[in-house]
């Protein structure tokens, strides 16, 4: 169990014991909103299945009951919750806040577990005791994006875990109104629009006006005075359309052909940073945009190039910088003083922070190269979550397998991310131990073995995986590969009923992968076989991708044609 909660409790004496609830009802207003009413819904069937009691939903005051209502004074993803020796008030904000306070209230008193989809843990609590007092909590960040696909194919789920990115449903209380800041140059100033008319619009790129559209490019001669000009009244136009947004993502392509002019490249030189040119630009269009939304925000990514802030340009008051972690060692912590490759991006976070206060961050946690190799940054996840946290990020975009199913252990990692980004003090390893201990059941130990020895084994080879790791950057090599198949086999042995079983096979496929790609030589017919059970277990599991650029199908056919 952790060793960290997340509520706040201040007692008020006495227990709550709900072997005497049996008369009790839950109830919920005539005149609910949707998610007050879904909450409602949701607290009786996991409650009463945990309690052993069957309470009915109500809309009277009775004389047991739990209460379940948001609250506008409170702010929207906020908890409240009060329990005392007749009652239970649970209180959250509108319209998300209702449905985590009631989440929160099963999991962290009742111990209920919101393990994956289709698997949630639910224990007896028919003898529990709950303490009485008042229990509060208010979520750090205020964007949380744990980027797997397992949340937006599955936005009830995603709700379970506070991700609040995902989904508009109502009953589940929506989505924030921030939008993920993001690439958006080829939205606000297409070239498909512009681009035989104005090719000046477009970056000079080694004497040439770029034409290369990869990426969301070219990018921009963000120096054109008319370029600012469309950017911002495309910015002004989308804002329009999108009323309740609160931000708007003026920012360069994924390309690192940013433009080369010589008036570009002049402020560049002074700023001592590409991003000299790029801000002037981005606070020319956040001035204009100001003045049709004066409350909408503007969101910049500090992205390879441009992530070294300028020497004397700053940000305007309405914008964001996004700090992209993009070269950063995933085995290590972003703050880890013994990993060299992490100082740059500390210094300039720091440096950032100077100049502006409405900093988020894009932090990567996959291997974008092989969704299913073993990836090993499970040690640095909760480090990373807290360092941001120190830095004031206001949000945090995890990105990992967003468009793939079944990566390598996504169940786990989304719980683990999901769970950090909603409540960064938490004990991250007793969360993981016990999600492998809930998920996989006696077969938890050679899991658990498995994971230290991946990060053993990289440390020990003082390696520095980045976020596309080949498989001898992340420590794989014959022996490390087959000792990794093998946990998995004995785990399989321990499994002890088949859905558990199912769970094993479906992790197991990064240590096939591992084998595969890392094996060495071996008698041809095993390694058939190796590639026959791989290609099996995908499709079986619904891996939809092998990498965030290739889909699962066009890699087995890779393997099939060898
Ligand atoms: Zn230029
Ligand atoms: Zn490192």
């Amino acid at each position: 169990m952790s060793t960290h909660k997340t509520l706040v409790f201040h007692a008020s004496g006495g227990n709550l014991v709900i072997s005497a609830m049996h008369n009790w009802h839950i109830t919920v207003s005539d005149d609910a909103t949707a998610s007050e009413r879904y909450a409602a819904e949701e607290f009786q069937k996991w409650f009463n299945q945990a309690a052993r009691l069957t309470l009915p939903l109500d809309t009277m005051l009775n004389d047991g009951q739990i209460i379940i209502e948001a609250s506008s004074t409170l702010g929207n993803e906020d908890v409240e919750i009060t329990v005392d020796s007749r009652q239970i008030q649970i209180s959250g904000g509108m319209a998300r806040g209702i449905l985590y306070a009631v989440y929160q209230f099963l999991e962290e008193l009742v111990g209920i577990r919101f393990l994956t989809a289709d698997h949630t843990y639910i224990p007896d609590a028919s003898a529990l005791q709950i303490p009485c007092g008042s229990y509060t909590y208010s979520p750090p960040f205020s964007f949380r994006w744990s980027y797997y696909r397992e949340n937006s194919d599955a936005p009830e789920f995603a709700a379970k875990r506070k991700v609040n990115t995902v989904t508009d449903a109502e009953n589940l209380g929506g989505k924030t109104q921030q939008q993920l800041i993001n690439h958006s140059f080829h939205a606000l100033v297409p070239y498909g629009t512009y681009g035989e008319s104005h090719p000046e619009y477009y970056a000079l790129v080694d004497g040439k006006r770029d034409t290369n559209t990869h990426g969301g490019g070219p990018q921009l001669c963000v120096t054109n005075p008319e370029v600012i000009e469309v950017a911002a009244e495309s910015a002004i136009r989308q804002l329009s359309e999108r009323p309740e947004a609160t931000n708007i993502s003026v920012s360069q392509a994924d390309t690192a052909a940013y433009c080369q002019c010589e008036t570009c490249e002049t402020l560049n030189e002074a700023e001592e940073s590409p991003m000299g040119s790029q801000l002037m630009f981005v606070n020319a269009v956040a001035e204009r945009i100001e003045k049709a939304h004066s409350h909408v925000k503007v969101g910049t990514l500090a992205y390879w190039y441009t992530r070294k802030p300028p020497k004397t340009l700053k940000p305007r008051h309405n914008v964001q910088i996004q700090l992209c972690s993009i070269e950063c060692c995933t085995l290590h912590a972003i703050d880890n003083p013994d990993c060299e490759q992490n100082q740059a991006f500390c210094q300039d976070t720091n440096e950032w922070g100077k100049i502006c206060d409405d900093i988020w961050i894009w932090n990567y946690n996959t291997n974008f190269r092989a969704y299913d190799l073993p990836f090993p940054n499970l040690r640095s996840i909760a480090a990373n979550v807290r360092y941001f946290l120190k830095n004031n990020a206001k949000g945090v975009f995890m990105q990992a397998n967003g468009n793939g199913l079944t990566g390598e252990f996504s169940d786990l990692r989304n719980y683990l991310l999901s769970q950090l980004i909603w409540n960064p003090h938490l004990d991250a390893d007793a969360h993981l131990n016990e999600f492998v201990n809930l998920h996989y059941g006696a077969a938890a130990p050679p899991i658990l073995e498995y994971i230290a020895f991946l990060h053993n084994n990289v440390e020990a080879r003082g390696l520095h995986p980045r976020c596309f790791p080949t498989p001898e950057d992340v420590g794989l090599d014959a022996e490390s590969a087959q000792t990794i198949f093998d946990y998995f086999q004995q785990a399989l042995i321990l499994a002890e009923k088949p859905e558990i079983r199912a769970r094993i096979e479906k992790a197991s496929i990064p240590a096939y992968k591992a084998m595969i790609v890392a094996g060495g030589e071996m008698p041809s017919e095993k390694r058939q076989t190796l590639i026959d059970e791989y290609i099996t277990l995908c499709q079986c599991y619904n891996m939809s991708h092998a990498a965030e650029t290739q889909a699962a199908e066009a890699y087995f056919e890779e393997l099939r044609s060898e």
